[in-house]
């Protein structure tokens, strides 16, 4: 018996010439294509099965956005392709909320559709779907696999929480200047699962939160301070949930564990990202000046999204400023997005600030970067997060 599975798309395209071109060139990808021409049919038919879908927005009847809500409802996780022929900021809400929906939109395309853009995109998720676990970058609101509080804590005691670690490159020499930790849970039977499907449970487990905090805290730094015992030096930051600090002997805790480390407070730093609302911002406020009074470095993370606001910033001892990774990656088609950039670059360092641009994934957006005067760019251009073992590979090519 082969375990090869074939792999399934289904096209929902009203305009019956265009379904049947692109799913001509589906087919010559490989996929196996079944198109529908309305989107109650379209519906029916989906089921979890199917590993990539195109989707046409402008559909008579049932338009893009409803299909959107309803595939959110439903137990399928394909990959998303959005195309349609509205303008492109239409085109850009309608993505921002197909991914707020918790769907996987691998890809974006205004009409009349190169036939070589839907080839390279369609190739490429062919053999993505055929070498990846489902499960690798799933979306927590619409993974397949549901993780319980229990499953968590196991997890924790079994010390399967690992971290990965992504460059960050000072855009004034080239070199790396420090490396943010962002936690994997290396799963015995489902391989590498990513934060987006584990952290939300562990949000409102608070106690299973600390813990987890706690461990990887311990990891960065002892990652930190090896280093340093081979006379590299750099800055290694953690991603704290707001949602931990609440109690009171946090800022001593970490103090403690750095110095034991033998690691200067300088060159630790702790990226706030918050995403929930803050329940008691006394608490907050009070923790966070006391980790900047021991000299611990604080980012603002996800600038310019949901809670990291000008308030936010007003009112947090912040040393960082992240930009979020949606405006960066935009700014060289948007120029909304590179403006949003400009300003907060020039915001950042007027309120004496490290300004960092995340999501950089090409020469030409480390350019804008470069120009808008920002301090430090990361994103997969330079590298994608890597385990510790690669380290020496990424600090031998920006060393
Ligand atoms: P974040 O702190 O904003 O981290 C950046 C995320 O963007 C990471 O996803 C990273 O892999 C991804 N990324 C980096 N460069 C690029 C790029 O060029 N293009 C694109 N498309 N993505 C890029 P990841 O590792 O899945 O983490 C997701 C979020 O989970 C993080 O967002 C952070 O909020 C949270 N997180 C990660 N590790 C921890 C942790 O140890 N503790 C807590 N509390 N939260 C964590
Ligand atoms: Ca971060
Ligand atoms: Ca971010």
């Amino acid at each position: 018996m082969s375990d090869v599975k074939a792999k399934k798309l289904l096209i929902l395209d009203d305009e019956e010439e265009i379904a049947k071109i692109l799913g001509e060139i589906a087919e010559d990808c490989g996929f196996s294509v079944s198109l529908s021409h309305d989107a109650m049919n379209f519906l029916s038919i989906l089921d979890n099965s199917y590993d990539c879908i195109i989707l046409d927005l402008m559909i008579p009847g049932m338009d893009g956005v409803d299909v959107i809500r309803s595939l959110s409802q439903k137990e399928v996780d394909p990959d998303v392709i959005l195309i349609s022929g509205a303008d492109r900021r239409t085109l850009h809400s309608a993505q921002t909320l197909a991914g707020e929906y918790g769907l996987r939109i691998r890809s974006v395309m205004e009409k009349p559709i190169r036939i070589a853009d839907i080839r390279s995109i369609l190739s490429e998720l062919f053999e993505k779907s055929a070498n990846v676990p489902r499960l690798k970058n799933s979306n927590s609101g619409n993974s397949r696999f549901s993780f319980n509080a229990q499953d968590l804590y196991k997890a924790i005691q079994a010390d399967q929480f690992v971290l990965h670690y992504q460059p960050k490159i000072d855009l004034k020499t080239g070199k790396v200047e420090g490396f943010e930790s962002l936690v994997r849970w290396s799963h015995p039977e489902l391989g590498l699962v990513y934060p987006d499907s584990f952290l939300p449970i562990m949000e409102k487990e608070t106690k299973i939160l600390n813990a987890m905090t706690d461990k990887i805290i311990d990891l960065a730094l002892a990652e930190c301070s090896k280093w340093k015992g081979m006379g590299k030096e750099f800055r290694m930051a953690v991603n704290v949930s707001p949602v931990t600090l609440t109690e009171l002997d946090f800022p001593e805790r970490v103090y403690a564990k750095v110095k034991e480390k033998g690691v200067s407070q300088r060159d630790f730093q702790m990226e706030i990202t918050e995403t929930s609302f803050l329940e008691n911002i006394r608490f907050t406020q009070d923790i966070l000046t006391r980790l900047r009074i021991r000299g611990i470095g604080l980012a603002i993370d996800d600038f310019g999204t949901g809670y990291s606001s000008l308030k936010q910033l007003h009112r947090f001892p912040f040393t960082e400023l992240k930009i979020d990774k949606s405006f960066v990656m935009d700014s060289l088609e948007d120029r909304e997005s590179l403006f949003i950039c400009q300003a907060s670059i020039d915001l950042g360092h007027k309120l004496g600030m490290t300004v960092v641009a995340e999501g950089i994934e090409t020469k030409e957006v480390e350019n804008l970067m470069k120009e808008a005067g920002c301090d430090i760019g990361q994103g997969y251009y330079y590298s994608r997060p890597i385990p510790p073992e690669k380290i020496p590979e990424v600090l031998a090519n920006f060393g």
